[in-house]
């Protein structure tokens, strides 16, 4: 086992980061033909393998749901099911149980169905007439948008951004799920579900009265009465942080500009990302109890930043959108950072490209970039979903839509349900490992996407090794982990926490 540290700056420079990485401890190359290696204890065949939410010590450790060789429609069509071979229903929408038993009958083993923490603005206006109390409102005191939902309402109200820690908009999301589970559906899926927490850093949200009362009793967990006083909070009972950064003279522009600085907003950002947390991983829990059984959670996250990774431990998959910057017309190397963390997290990744990736295929019409797309996640061991009908956006069209030819794409999924024995039960061998470390990527520190992308570019198998903490309990970097490689690539900028220093 070797170490070698990393510097950005070089790293940053075409191959350069295989090229210090092997210079300065004068490693081995990789072997090339180290391509893959046969694993036992997959599950049988024509079973889902489920079981208990694994959040906690053994987040390494859960039970796969989707295999390599699946083949993943985004939304339903049953028409082209046989067409391609399609095995997984990823973000389907309301499906009942005859539909879903019929899907089952064609060859669908998983039929996840969807609930949209953000899009479903429209379920949540006619659940109650009370729908208004359940926005979330900024630090000026304004509700606000989904913003790449401008162009849609519903009895002419525009798409409201739902505070996920109301009561209301729980109950309408408690209705939701229990449509899903009474549906049948194999698994749940659930779009934008970082909910509130996703609108901290960039919409200055959320300042509700049910996130004030929440924050409340955060602070009362977190810290004693002699810590709260050296904070400047005197009166919890009373406590509202709004108001409380409003009479130190914080007008809605400042906060805006300057939020990551002001009192206590690292507490903010913790609450809302562990309250978000909790609820989906007790909403999951919820569908279990509903069900009488494992419920499989996926949900669209893109493994970008500590806050999307957080509900990794209470996951079984990721069914996400991935940036493949379309407009580069190259092979991306973005999806790559995403399959080889999910390695390292130990979770698959059904994806499709981003809405701005569709509208420029759509536009421009390039079959053959997408199917590059789909080689790559297939053999990277993950799975691109079927372009068959996918969300296109830009700011000038909003929504529109792209029906990808069948005659484009199918054969190359079929061929992939076909020679499933080329993908199916292999784990990637890897001499080398990198660093993913959650703890510096929270200072904005130990990014290891540029090391990622060099690794890839120069064709050297590589693993992503991770090290949780509070917001990604259950992984640990262990003497057995690092055993496994030849060499770790750290980034240089490494700030661990005092166990892994
Ligand atoms: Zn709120």
């Amino acid at each position: 086992m070797r170490f070698a540290v990393a510097v950005p700056a070089v790293i940053g420079l075409a191959i350069g980061g295989v090229a210090v990485a092997e210079n300065a401890v004068g490693a081995s190359p990789p072997s090339e033909n180290a391509v893959g290696e046969r694993v036992a204890g997959q599950s049988a065949a024509g079973q889902i393998a489920v079981g208990e939410s694994p959040a906690g010590e053994n987040a390494a450790e859960t039970p796969r749901v989707i295999r390599r060789s699946d083949v993943v429609f985004m939304y339903d069509n049953p028409a082209l099911y046989e067409a391609y071979g399609c095995t997984v229903l990823g973000w389907a929408g309301h499906a009942d149980r005859e539909h879903i038993a019929d899907a089952h009958r064609k060859g669908v083993r998983v039929f996840a169905s969807s609930v949209g923490f953000r899009t479903e603005f429209a379920g949540m206006i006619d659940f109650s007439p009370r729908f208004a109390e359940a926005r979330c409102l900024n630090f000026a005191g304004e509700p606000f948008i989904v913003p790449w939902l401008w162009d849609h309402k519903h009895k002419g109200e525009p798409a409201w951004w739902f505070c996920t820690n109301s009561p209301l908009y729980r109950s309408y999301l408690r209705h939701r799920l229990e449509r899903v589970v009474a549906s049948g559906a194999d698994a749940l899926h659930i779009d934008d579900y970082t909910g509130t927490a996703g609108a901290v850093t960039w919409l200055d949200a959320c300042f509700c009265p049910d996130c004030m009362r929440g924050f409340r009793e955060y602070l009362r967990g977190r810290f004693d009465a002699a810590e709260l006083r050296e904070l400047g909070v005197t009166d919890l009972d009373h406590f509202d942080y709004g108001e409380f950064l409003r009479q130190q003279g914080i007008t809605p522009d400042r906060y805006h500009k300057e939020r990551p600085k002001l009192p206590l907003a690292e507490a903010f950002v913790d609450f809302h990302v562990k309250s978000v947390t909790d609820f989906v991983a007790e909403f999951r829990r919820a569908g279990e109890g509903l069900k009488g059984g494992p419920l499989p959670l996926a949900v669209n996250s893109n493994l970008n930043g500590p806050m999307n990774l957080a509900i990794t431990p209470h996951l079984s998959y990721f069914c996400c959108e991935l940036d493949h910057r379309a407009a580069s017309r190259e092979v991306p190397l973005q999806p790559v950072y995403a399959y080889k963390l999910a390695d390292g997290l130990h979770r698959s990744v059904t994806s499709t490209a981003s809405g701005g990736d569709w509208a420029y295929i759509n536009e421009h019409r390039l079959p053959g970039l997408v199917r590059t797309w789909a080689a790559l996640s297939y053999a990277f061991g993950h799975n691109l979903m079927a372009p068959h009908r996918m969300w296109c956006y830009t700011q000038q069209k909003g929504t529109h839509w792209y029906s990808g030819p069948t005659e484009e794409y199918a054969w190359l999924y079929r061929f992939v349900r076909e020679r499933a024995e080329l993908l199916d039960e292999f784990e990637a061998v890897a001499p080398i490992a990198v660093l993913y470390d959650n703890h510096s990527q929270r200072q904005g520190k130990g990014n290891i996407q540029d090391i990622v992308r060099s690794l890839a570019d120069a064709n050297v198998p590589f693993a992503v090794v991770v090290h949780g903490d509070d917001w990604l309990p259950g992984y640990r970097i262990t003497k057995e982990t690092l055993e496994r490689y030849r060499l770790l690539v750290v980034p240089g900028d490494l700030q661990p926490d005092s166990e892994l220093a």
